[in-house]
Parts: C-alpha cells; sequence; structure tokens
C-alpha cells in the first residue's frame, strides 16, 4: 500500500489482492474483523462516528454490496457531495432551458437531461420536458460527440460540460487542440473536489457524530493525485484513503483510515495503486491548468466555495457559452432555496441526513419521477438508495455471503 507513512497491509499482500477483488468472503470477512476490532478501541475516545465517501461511485458500491450492515453499531458510512450532478444550482440549468427555447443545439448527458429545474422556464423544467416542447437538446455520452454532430448541422450549439477534475481534461484537450468547431461552445461547469471534501467535513464537525475519516474518489484521484488530499488531512487532522471501486477495495479503505486514526495518523493512503500515483496525471494537470482558470463556485447545499470550479481560461475565451451568450454568474443569494419543496437534498449532500428520512423518498419523489438532484443521476445518493438499498436487499446479501 502506497503511502506517505507505514501502511497497515504489506505491498506484498496488496499484489496479491489485486486479482482477488471480487467473491472474496473469506478476505472480506477478515477486513470486517479488523474494522470491528479497530472501532471498539476507537469507540472509547471518539463514541460513535462517520466515515465520508466522496464519490457516487464509491456509495454504490457501499449501498449495491450492503457494506453498511457489515459495520459496527456506532460506525457510520456516510455519502459526501461526489454527484456532480446534485450539486449544480438549478440556475445553470435554467439558462440552457432558455438558451434552448431562443433555437440554440444544447448538448447534455443523459443524467443532466432529467435533472429538474426550480423554476420553469417556457412551461419546462427539465431539458426533457423542453426537448418535448420543441427545443432541441440532444444528449450525447461526451464532448466528442457533440463535436462531430455540431460540426455536421453548423447552428449555433452549446455542450454543458457537468464535472468534476475526471472530466476536465478531456475538454481540456479539445480546447487546447482546437477540435471545438466555431458553432459550439462550452459550458464549464466543472467543479474541483477537494474544496468541497473540506468543507463538508467542517459544516459536520458540531454534529453528534463527526466525520472521522475520508474515503477519496478513485476517479478524480487518477488525475489530480493523492497529493490533493494532504491539505485535506492535515486542516481536518483525520485520514483519507484513496481507494477503488470493488467491496474489498472499500473495506480495505475502511479499515485503513481506522488503523490511521488509532495511531493518530492524519495522512493520506493510496490503496487503488493499480490507478492512481501520489502526482496523478501530470500531463492532464498541465492541460487544465492551461484551459481553464479556476473560480470560486456555488455547490448546492454547500454554498460559495473559493477555488472549487473551472471557468474556460482568456486564451481560450471564444469558445466560452458564458461569454457568448453574456450569462451573468449566479449570485449566491439567488440559490439558498435552489431546491424544491420538502426535499432534503442540501442535507443529504454534506451527509447530514439519509434518504430514507425525506418524506418525499419513494413516494412522491422515485428515479422514474425525480423531485429533487439527488434522484436523477446513477451518482445521486437518493437515487442509489432507492435501486439498492431500501427495501432490506443489504442485509439479504451479506446474510448469503455468511457475513453476519
Ligand atoms: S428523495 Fe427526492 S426529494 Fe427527497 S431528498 Fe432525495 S431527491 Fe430530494
Amino acid at each position: 500500500m502506497e503511502k506517505e507513512n507505514g501502511g497497515m497491509i504489506s505491498p506484498k499482500l496488496i499484489g496479491t489482492l489485486e486479482g482477488i477483488f471480487r467473491n472474496n468472503a473469506g478476505l472480506a470477512k477478515m477486513l470486517v474483523g479488523y474494522i470491528g476490532k479497530f472501532y471498539e478501541k476507537l469507540r472509547l475516545e471518539y463514541g460513535s462516528f462517520k466515515i465520508m465517501d466522496f464519490c457516487g461511485t464509491h456509495e454504490w458500491t457501499i449501498t449495491h454490496y450492503g457494506l453498511r450492515s457489515l459495520m459496527p453499531n456506532g460506525l457510520e458510512l456516510v455519502a459526501g457531495p461526489g454527484c456532480p450532478v446534485c450539486v449544480t444550482p438549478s440556475y445553470y440549468i435554467e439558462n440552457a432551458l432558455k438558451l434552448g427555447f431562443e433555437g440554440v443545439v444544447i448538448y447534455t448527458y443523459g443524467d443532466v437531461f432529467r435533472l429538474p429545474s426550480l423554476r420553469s422556464v417556457n412551461g419546462a423544467s427539465s431539458l426533457a420536458e423542453a426537448k418535448a416542447l420543441g427545443a432541441d437538446i440532444r444528449i450525447v455520452t461526451g464532448i466528442a460527440d457533440a463535436i462531430a454532430d455540431a460540426k455536421a448541422h453548423g447552428k449555433k450549439s452549446i455542450f454543458l460540460g457537468i464535472g468534476f477534475e475526471t472530466v476536465a481534461s478531456g475538454y481540456a484537450q479539445t480546447l487546447i487542440s482546437g477540435l471545438l468547431p466555431d458553432n459550439l461552445k462550452l459550458m464549464s461547469l466543472v467543479k474541483l473536489t477537494p474544496p468541497a471534501m473540506l468543507k463538508t467535513v467542517e459544516m459536520l464537525a458540531k454534529e453528534e457524530s463527526a466525520v472521522k475519516g475520508i474515503i477519496a474518489p478513485g476517479h478524480v484521484s487518477t488525475i489530480i493525485g493523492a497529493k490533493a488530499w494532504k491539505a485535506v488531512a492535515e486542516k481536518l487532522r483525520i485520514p483519507v484513503v484513496v481507494t477503488g471501486f470493488e467491496p474489498i477495495d472499500v473495506l480495505i479503505a475502511i479499515a485503513e483510515a481506522l488503523k490511521n486514526l488509532f495511531k493518530g495518523e492524519a495522512n493520506v493512503s493510496i490503496e487503488y495503486t493499480r490507478a492512481v500515483t501520489w502526482d496523478g496525471d501530470l500531463k492532464a494537470q498541465e492541460m487544465i491548468g492551461k484551459a481553464f482558470r479556476v473560480v470560486e463556485d456555488i455547490w448546492m447545499g454547500i454554498g460559495l466555495l473559493s477555488d472549487s470550479g473551472l471557468r474556460i481560461s482568456e486564451r481560450y475565451s471564444f469558445y466560452d457559452a458564458f461569454r457568448e451568450y453574456d450569462i451573468p454568474e449566479i449570485a449566491p443569494e439567488n440559490c439558498q432555496d435552489d431546491l424544491p419543496k420538502g426535499c432534503k437534498c442540501a442535507e443529504i449532500v454534506i451527509g447530514k441526513d439519509k434518504p430514507t428520512n425525506c418524506p418525499l423518498f419513494m413516494k412522491k419523489c422515485k428515479p422514474s419521477s425525480p423531485v429533487g438532484p439527488c434522484m436523477v443521476s446513477l451518482e445521486g445518493t437518493c437515487a442509489i438508495w432507492a435501486r439498492f438499498g431500501a427495501d432490506g436487499l443489504a442485509d439479504r446479501i451479506a446474510e448469503e455471503l455468511d457475513l453476519r
């Protein structure tokens, strides 16, 4: 295990683990044993506490494989703001709706297509509704599809660039390489994750059960490197573990975080050595630095965070949808109530509450008819819980694997 100092599991054992991340009840049991032992010691000092995962895919693994059911009482696994669609203020979708009705072709990912806007525009409260009402909204799998399509028709177009650092390098490359046709502009709504992780944990510091360890996102860390979490770990004085997406990866990360907490080490460990290095992808970082400027940005549920967003740099501003269509940046006071009535997404994206405590969960709000943003994307906590966590599936899997 690569890390700043020391390690619970030897590199040799980690090498062996590479091929056995799946269907390994024996290893899972061993890790659950470690977790129980470390928590037993830590409970005396901290009482109940939380380990936070940041990435929606980690939340998927935890919920889908029933890992919560394996945790000792008092150790809670909570999801943080790791779903870019969930934390994008409605304001930007409303601007895309407006431009769509003015005849601009809007390219979007499939989940953003269904994201509800708080205020309707011309009778549409999502890009899906705008399409039904005649706006030219097109779902694509990435910016390359949008480039090919926009070149073919030549009409004024916008690609909605929602995501974290993982997608930023791809956008940067298209800008730097001059791949965008003149008629296609990029609305960069890319968010940078470390400031949000720091703020989220700080927001929960006064809760009865605080966050004492972080499972850092694996995909994002391939780009920014584990080094990006060093300041977070040091400032919060809690361990951070970068990990992969198999259930065994996540169990190792929890055990490692507890062990480091027990040893009083506020450090960063890399469990996901098959994809992540300390420095990350330096070439991608360089391209991102060239194509974008870092700005303060608004995260739904968290608020205004400095150095937490990317907008297109001056050098490539010809392709900037904000500039082309004169879209003003959102005023922080305009997104305080940026959620439908009754929706608890603001508490859910910071791990303060659970989807099952929302009165709308699986009643008015379902994956097929989402009310709030956390029910839209496959990375949204409510959508994940709705599909895998709300009907006792987790307990049944644990029983089947003889892990209870
Ligand atoms: S269940 Fe729906 S309404 Fe409730 S918090 Fe989740 S997304 Fe919002």
